[in-house]
């Protein structure tokens, strides 16, 4: 069987050995739980300060502004939920819903997060639609503030197209729109969910101007199943789930030791990789990107060209589906992802691709490549060459079925 070629680094990276290997005495011979205080306990809780440590170095925060979770779900649901519950226990609050302002193509945990709220009839909810290209205009938020809106939240790199939102601008105008806010009013929080964007993009929380921030270590090469919220100093924000006093009293539960250790591994690797890693992939994307669009023809990609990840393309090709796309290229060893899913027997499409425009069948004929540390050229000139041959292939097929049906009518 020939190598296999795994092009979903935005779904999951494989965890870096140097991440393992540090995580694993914490699995077995020093196994304390960080709130005792005895020996074992103090040795767990120096591994998991170490971590916070590393994190808030990476972001320029404070240690006190870092709180793990189990990952970016939970910590988006934080983000959100906290704000709002917060709200509510304010005096005087009562009388005047919150407003949130959000976009159309988030993750489902934050959009989900958001509709929550509303349900419950504890917020007002505003989606500002992102343009064809996949980008925010700073503009549009703005025209969506109102006087009792208390929390924007606007993901920094999308997880489909890779397109990357003007946060800085945002994190501006809320800034802008603070300042000039009555004192009566209630500030704008601003929360980015940068899961897709610590790899390759900036995030120094002062230079983005964000107050919480999001992000899940298992995307990058760290394991599943742990998470951090930034949260600034002095944010009004609640905890959302009940229990012991760990994280500052925001985040209850008995601490993932092991997987804490992992991402601050994992965050130490991003800062002394990202500069050799970013330009190599950089160009494997954008030669992949070409290639495929000067090879195959009635392609296009999805999303700005150049406000992207640059391990992200993202294509639509017409006359093929994408479940059937996903499947061919998986028995050639190469795995990549589609912009619909199966959900209880049927094809739902995407909502970040609706959300730029395209139409469903666009959106079910589509297919995302990401790329990661591990990918090579060889890698890239493989994974093109099956491409070209699979979609022939499909398009032969839905060809000859769809000349079959016009004959029968
Ligand atoms: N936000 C974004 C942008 C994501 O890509 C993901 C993972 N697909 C999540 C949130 C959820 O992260 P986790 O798997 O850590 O819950």
């Amino acid at each position: 069987m020939a190598k296999k070629i795994y092009l979903d680094y935005a779904a999951t990276t494989p965890m870096d050995k140097e991440v393992f290997s540090t995580m694993k005495p914490y699995f077995s011979e020093k196994f304390g739980n960080a709130m005792s205080i005895h020996s074992f306990g103090q040795e767990a809780l120096a591994a998991i300060d170490k971590a916070r440590s590393a994190l808030a170095e990476f972001l320029h925060a404070t240690s006190a502004e870092i709180i793990f979770t189990s990952g970016a779900t939970e910590s988006n649901n934080l983000a959100v939920k906290g704000i709002i519950k917060s709200y509510q226990t304010q005096s005087g609050s009562q009388k005047r819903k919150p407003h949130i302002i959000t976009t159309s193509f988030e993750h489902h945990c934050v959009l989900y997060a958001c509709r929550s709220m509303a349900k419950e009839g504890l917020a007002e909810v505003t989606y500002v639609k992102p343009g064809k290209d996949g980008l925010i205009k700073v503009a549009d938020i703005k025209r969506a503030i109102r006087p009792n809106t208390i929390l924007v939240s606007v993901m920094y790199v999308n997880n489909e197209i890779g397109t990357a939102q003007p946060i800085k601008e945002i994190g501006k105008l809320i800034k802008l729109t603070n300042d000039q806010r009555p004192t009566t009013n209630h500030k704008i929080i601003f929360h980015t969910d940068a899961t897709q964007a610590i790899n390759y993009f900036d995030c120094n929380i002062d230079k983005l101007g964000v107050d919480l921030l999001s992000m899940s270590a298992h995307k990058i090469y760290g394991p599943k199943g742990v998470g951090m919220l930034y949260i600034r100093k002095g944010t009004p924000i609640r905890h959302i789930q009940d229990g012991g006093d760990q994280e500052y009293r925001m985040r209850a539960g008995t601490h993932n030791v092991a997987g804490i250790v992992g991402l601050g591994k994992a965050i130490e690797l991003v800062t002394r990789n990202a500069k050799r890693e970013t330009p190599r992939i950089k160009k494997l994307r954008d030669y992949l990107i070409k290639r495929v669009l000067k090879e195959i023809p009635k392609v296009k990609l999805n999303g700005s060209k150049i406000k992207r990840s640059p391990n992200n393309a993202n294509f639509t090709f017409a006359d093929v589906e994408g479940e059937g796309l996903i499947l061919s290229l998986d028995m050639e060893g190469i795995a990549a992802s589609t912009g619909s899913a199966c959900s209880s027997g049927a094809l739902t499409p995407s909502h970040v691709l609706l959300s730029i425009g395209l139409k469903p069948e666009e959106a079910h004929g589509s297919l995302r490549m990401t790329l990661g540390k591990y990918t090579t050229k060889q890698d890239i000139e493989i994974a093109v060459n099956k491409l070209k041959a699979v979609i022939g292939r499909l398009r032969k097929i839905s060809g000859r079925v769809l000349s079959d049906y016009y004959s029968k009518k």
